[in-house]
């Protein structure tokens, strides 16, 4: 089965190997430019461009190892997709597994490139799962997945291997039904994990829960802040949410993952951070560092799953306002961004004046299309 629907894999002539600046120009015609455009080792590159994963939650007993000989991946790259640092993880948990090579023994070194640039996607049917679900979970329809795989009616084997269509939309790895409920009042389920990684401290690891599309974007965003800024001190991340969501101390929402507070960069890092959160003013903070974290989160709002509002004292607003017009940012762009000069409460920009938010972001992100229980 698996033979007879690779033979079917249309190949074209015109298929050229993958290279970085074919990446690009793949993305950026798909106009994903900004946070997302910039690999770094091929490899990483690979699993972060492609837009599709696979969730898989783990289950009692099983080892990294065993997931990754499932999905055909390398421990390496499902390391780095999740940014695990060793082979520990918990049963319950959500992995994003990056489309990797068919036949499950190897990663393709090489993927191939398709007209518009990015490798085919192929998912290796599990047990119990039929051909809504996987719709679902690519946000493509039944219908496409039929046509793109030759099937007629709805008969799928565990370990075929499905061609999966592309859709234009920008996907982050996407698991739906963690979120439940409201901020204010919900909870986490298969929670997603903001794993330790370079150039952030994790104030509360056990806090450190939320949503794989949360996971995603704030994996990509400081990541892309830090190669921007590379002599920018280490970032400071409060909290999330804990594993199953619900109250937490200190906070009315961060109960559902969609929450997550964030430092701001200095500077000079003052003394204490980023153990702690500091009060940024306008003469201490590192203004361009900060700028480009909040635009590159900003960025996100356009996507799936990426960020709904970011709440920021109003004077901190200015101060960057200011910042930015003498750098010579339209005030077109800063209007979408800032709520600065609009008024504290006006309803303006992505960025929105909250008490008590001097001395970090809180971002939360939207419900992922589709997803009913999230409010
Ligand atoms: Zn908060």
């Amino acid at each position: 089965m698996l033979k007879s629907v690779l033979a079917r894999r249309p190949r074209s002539p015109r298929r050229t190997p993958r290279t970085a600046r074919g990446l690009l120009v793949g993305l950026t015609a798909l106009g994903l430019g900004g946070v997302l455009a910039l690999p770094t080792t091929p490899a990483r590159a690979n699993a972060r461009t492609a837009r599709h994963y696979t969730a898989h939650v783990v289950k009692k007993g099983e080892s990294l190892s065993r997931i990754a000989r499932t999905y055909g991946c390398s421990i390496k790259t499902i390391q780095e997709t999740n940014g695990l640092s060793g082979e520990k993880i918990r049963r319950g948990e959500a992995l994003a597994i990056p489309p990797c090579g068919p036949g499950g023994t190897l990663e393709t070194p090489t993927p191939r490139a398709s007209k518009s640039g990015a490798a085919p996607l192929r998912h290796r049917v599990r047990k119990g799962e039929n051909l809504s679900r996987i719709a679902r979970t690519y946000g493509c329809s039944v219908a496409d997945l039929r046509a793109k795989n030759g099937i007629e009616g709805s008969v799928i084997m565990p370990g075929q291997e499905l061609l999966i269509p592309r859709s234009s939309a920008v996907k982050a790895p996407e698991i739906l039904g963690q979120s439940v409920g409201a901020p204010q009042r919900g909870r986490l389920v298969n929670a997603s994990r903001l794993r330790s990684g370079k150039g952030y401290l994790l104030r509360r690891p056990e806090r450190t829960y939320g949503t794989s599309q949360l996971v995603h974007y704030v994996r990509e965003v400081v990541g892309s802040t830090r190669k921007q800024h590379p002599a920018a001190h280490r970032l400071a991340i409060g909290d999330l949410s804990s594993r199953r969501g619900g109250p937490l101390s200190g906070h009315r929402s961060h109960q559902s993952g969609r929450d997550i507070d964030i430092g701001l960069f200095y500077t000079k890092r003052p003394s204490g951070y980023p153990s702690e959160f500091k009060p940024g003013t306008a003469s201490n903070l590192d203004m361009a560092a900060t700028w480009t974290l909040i635009k590159e989160f900003a960025a996100t709002a356009k996507h799936d799953g990426g960020v709904e509002v970011i709440f920021l004292d109003y004077e901190l607003q200015r101060a960057l306002y200011k910042w930015a017009r003498k750098q010579g940012v339209p005030r077109t762009t800063l209007r979408k961004i800032l709520q600065y000069p609009a008024g504290r409460w006006a309803d303006a920009g992505v960025v929105q004046h909250y008490p008590n938010h001097a001395d970090h972001l809180h971002v939360r992100f939207k419900c992922p299309k589709g997803d009913k229980g999230c409010s």
